[in-house]
Formats: C-alpha cells, structure tokens, sequence
C-alpha cells in the first residue's frame, strides 16, 4: 500500500485535520493506497492558492498559456504508461481502455492548446461616429471541477478548458478513484504553472464538494456525476449564484429500423454495452429494434456477449473489467433482480463470477434482458452496469415518443440506411448527441458534448467547450472630444 498526499499551492500536503482513508483495487478488493481525508479547511486553503494564481495565471498571453498547456501534453505523452497504469490499478479498466483514455488526456491538453489561443479574442459589435463597442471573454476566477470514477482521467477536459481560458482550479476526485487525478497532477507539478494554478483535494463528497459547491470565491462549477448530486451542487451553488457547468447522467436509447445494417449495429452495440463495464454515460441504456429483426438482433447480440472476455484487467486479454466498487455492484444487481421480479426475460448473465480468480473483485457478467417494456424500472432508470435491455417496436412514431418518454436526453442513436428517416429521428430525438449509424464512436475532442433535459447543461469539448469557461464583458467605448 503506498501513501499519497494532495496537491494544495504547488505543494504535497496531508489533510488539515492528519486524517487518512483507504482506497481499494476494484479488480482484487485488496488496499492498494492511504490518502488524505481532505475537509473544509483543504478547500479554503486550495481555493485561497487558486485565487493567489489567478492574476498571475489570467495576465499571461493566450499564446503563453498555449505554450505551456502544449509541453504539458508532451509530458503526459512521455508519462503516458504511468498514468495507464493509475488506471488499470485503481478502476480495473483493462488494459487497452486505460490506454485510449491516457492518450484521450495528451488530446484534451493539445486541443485546450490550440483553441485556447483564439477563445479570448475580442470581437467589434458596434462601430457608431465616434463610440466603438467591442467584447472580450475573460476567464471567471476559480472553477471546481468534481468529476466521477467512471471515467477518472477524463477530468482533463475540465482542467485543460479551464487553464486555456486562464482560470485556476481545484479539482476534486472521486474519492474511491482519485490515483489518476493525483498522476495527472505529478506530471502537472513538473511545469511552470504557477503554484495554486491547479489544486487536488481528496476526501468525500459531501464534504469537499459541498464546501467547493458553496465557497464564496468559487466562480463556477465543472461538474460530471449523477443527476442527483447534480441537483444538490445547484442547490448548495445558488446561494453565491456560481456559473455552472453540469453533465448528468443518460438512459440513451439505441433505435434499430428494419431497413437497418443490422451487422453494423450488432457489433456496434456489444462494444457499448459493455465497454468500460457499462459504467458510461452513454451506454446504450434503451433497446428498441424493429420487430422484422428483433429475434436475430438479440440473438446475435447474445452471441457477441458470450464470446466477452471477462477478468484481471492487467491480461492484455481482458475486454470488461470489473465494476468499481462492491456498493456499486450491489446496485447493478438491484437492478437485475428488478428486472426479472417486474417480468424481463433473463437471456444471458445476471450473476457475478464465483470462480477464482474472478470470486475476488466487483465483477459482474455481461447481463441481456430481453421482452423489456417501457414501463419497467430498467428501461426507465440508469443502471451503469454491463446490462442491455431491449424492447421491440412496430411504429416509428410510437418508438420516437418512447425514446423522448424519459427524464434524461444525454445521447441517442438511429440505425437506417434511409436518409430522410435518419433526419426525421435526428430531428425528433430530445437529446444533446444524436448519432446515425454509431453509438458512442464518434466522441471526437472537435464535437461539444453534453445533454438535453435532466441530463445537464452546458458543452465540453470543442470551441463551445472551451467558452463555458469565460464570461464576455462588453465594453463601450466613446473618444474623448
Ligand atoms: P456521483 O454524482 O456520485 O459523484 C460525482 C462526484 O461528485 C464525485 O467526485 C463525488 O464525490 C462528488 N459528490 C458527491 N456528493 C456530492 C455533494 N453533495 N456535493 C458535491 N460533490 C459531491 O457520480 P458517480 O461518481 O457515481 O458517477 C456516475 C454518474 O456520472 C452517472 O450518473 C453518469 O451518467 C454520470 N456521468 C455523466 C457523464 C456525462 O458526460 N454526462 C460522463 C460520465 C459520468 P465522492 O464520490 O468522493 O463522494
């Protein structure tokens, strides 16, 4: 077990209070790290560093910013094995996920980079006689970013955006996962940022995430998690009326025509079940395929699911891991016993491995529920496990109003090889990504990405992702006679 600190004002530091928790490797259930229990006073003292960066940090040229943000990228690319291996050990992604997502954090720094340098640009509105109106985005101040395990490294995103603008930060982790952000911020710590630019406080969320979603100089809050955390940062953040930023959770619906390339969506469909264990945001959530082929559908998806290679996320062979936690677990396999009692049919999985190695560790098998209705509790809520569930359809108006009766619009995907049909969904689907012909493969760095109704407001990603973290301030300006 190794010992970690946080990162508070360019330094290693323990809690204020010398308190410590332990974290666990979710694919052997062993302790593998002892970290600071981060409290109120963590977040005063972080946020107190961010705001003694920030006139240093937003008074630098976009350019030097961009400079900096770019040898940052160079270092996680030469760093990149490490932070792969943050990964592997601390949420069991296997080997090859862990991979894409360490390379995905060189790609948020580049891309901070190169837009970075253009989004702070002013823009002439008015031109009148002798008074000229122009506008220019500023950065906000401090930003919280508090992100989920789901995805642990992706918190990039948040941190490159955020330091492009000219912003500092505080970051706050996932407690059960937050070894990447503490690697992220090693490689961090070797640059000339100035100290308190960006701040890492581990500890719980009801804690150091409250205290960050009601601190007076916190300008904003960057924020991924479930709806209802969501909610009550809105709520603790309205009091000081903060900028925020909030990607929710998704129950996405993945919606096969009869005119379908039904190949394609097949495999498309295995890999986004079960990627990353299923615990993604948009995971097809939702099965609805057309009655003319649903039989072949989910017998080949089973098919698919069968051939899986479930297991130790450190063999290269491995393709799902396990899920993150045994609490979460407990949660998946609530809702598979929901399932069944409320009338699915259990086609394949459902269980958890009980041979060694697999007895030890979160693992749950990939599950498929087929005779899904629309009414059942799995096909309304967010399950964040390896389980499809798919229901059948015979009217394409019918299966539009199912797909947009639900309280999130993360994603959506239509598979067709008619064009007019895929724009009439395109058009009709409530939800921030619709995809034709793909689900989840087109998660491109220039393409905004966030959701429609409960599940949030506001972009990551692209130019519009970048702007989420300026305010524009219009300035009017008369010559003097
Ligand atoms: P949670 O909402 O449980 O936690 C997210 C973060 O919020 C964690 O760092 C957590 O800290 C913190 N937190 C918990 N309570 C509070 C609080 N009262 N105040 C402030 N911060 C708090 O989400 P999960 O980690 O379980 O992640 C899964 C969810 O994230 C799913 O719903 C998924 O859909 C969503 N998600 C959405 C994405 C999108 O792009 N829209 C992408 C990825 C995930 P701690 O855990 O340490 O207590």
């Amino acid at each position: 077990m190794k010992n970690y600190k946080m990162w508070i004002g360019g330094q290693w530091v323990e809690s204020a209070s010398g308190k410590t928790y332990t974290d666990v490797n979710p694919a052997t259930e062993e302790v593998i790290a002892r970290l600071p229990l981060g409290g109120v006073e963590d977040v005063d003292r972080a946020v107190e560093a961010a705001r003694k960066a920030f006139p240093i940090w937003s008074r630098k040229s976009p350019k030097e910013r961009s400079a900096i943000l770019n040898r940052i990228a160079a270092s996680v690319n030469e760093g990149i094995e490490d932070l792969a291996q943050s990964e592997i050990l601390d949420h069991g992604s296997p080997i090859p996920v862990a991979h894409v997502f360490a390379q995905m954090v060189v790609q948020h720094f580049k891309y901070a980079a190169l837009v970075g340098e253009s989004v702070t640009a002013e823009g002439v509105i008015k031109h009148h006689n002798n008074t000229m109106a122009y506008f220019q985005r500023e950065p906000i101040g401090v930003c919280a970013c508090i992100t989920p395990w789901n995805f642990p490294l992706m918190v990039s995103a948040k941190i490159a955006a955020a330091l492009a603008a000219g912003n500092t930060c505080v970051l706050k982790p996932p407690s059960i996962c937050a070894l990447p952000a503490l690697k992220l911020a090693e490689i961090l710590s070797q640059h000339d940022l100035p100290p308190g630019a960006v701040n890492v406080v581990t500890g719980p969320g009801n804690t150091v995430g409250e205290a960050l979603a009601s601190h007076r100089h916190v300008g904003m809050v960057a924020f991924t998690g479930s709806h209802d955390t969501g909610a009550t940062i809105m709520a603790a953040a309205s009091r000081t009326v903060k900028r925020l930023f909030m990607e929710l959770g998704g129950k996405n619906p993945f919606i096969v025509l009869q005119d379908a390339n039904v190949d394609a969506a097949v495999g498309k469909a295995a890999f986004a079940s079960f990627f990353n264990s299923g615990m993604v945001c948009a995971c097809p959530g939702r099965y609805y395929i057309h009655e003319s082929v649903y039989d072949e559908f989910v017998s080949r998806f089973v098919a698919a699911a069968k051939t899986l290679v479930v297991g130790d996320p450190t063999d290269p062979k491995t393709q799902m891991g396990p899920v993150i936690s045994a609490e979460h677990r407990a949660k998946v396999e609530r809702y598979i016993q929901i399932g069944i009692k409320e009338g699915a049919t259990l086609v394949l999985g459902g269980k958890r491995p009980v041979d060694p190695p697999l007895d030890k560790g979160y693992f749950v098998m990939p599950t498929v529920f087929a005779d899904v209705t629309q009414n059942m509790t799995i096909a309304k809520e967010e399950i964040f496990g390896p389980v499809a569930c798919f229901m059948r359809f015979s009217s394409e108006d019918d299966v539009i109003e199912q797909a947009n009766d639900n309280e999130y619009g993360l994603s959506a995907s239509v598979w067709t090889r008619n064009i007019a049909k895929a724009r009439k969904f395109a058009n009709a689907l409530e939800a921030g990504t619709v995809w034709v012909n793909e689900h989840m493969g087109d998660l491109d760095f220039g393409l905004p990405w966030g959701g429609f109704k409960q599940s949030g407001y506001g972009k990551e990603n692209d130019i519009m992702g970048q702007e989420e973290y300026t305010q524009v301030k219009v300035v009017s300006l008369t010559m003097p006679e």
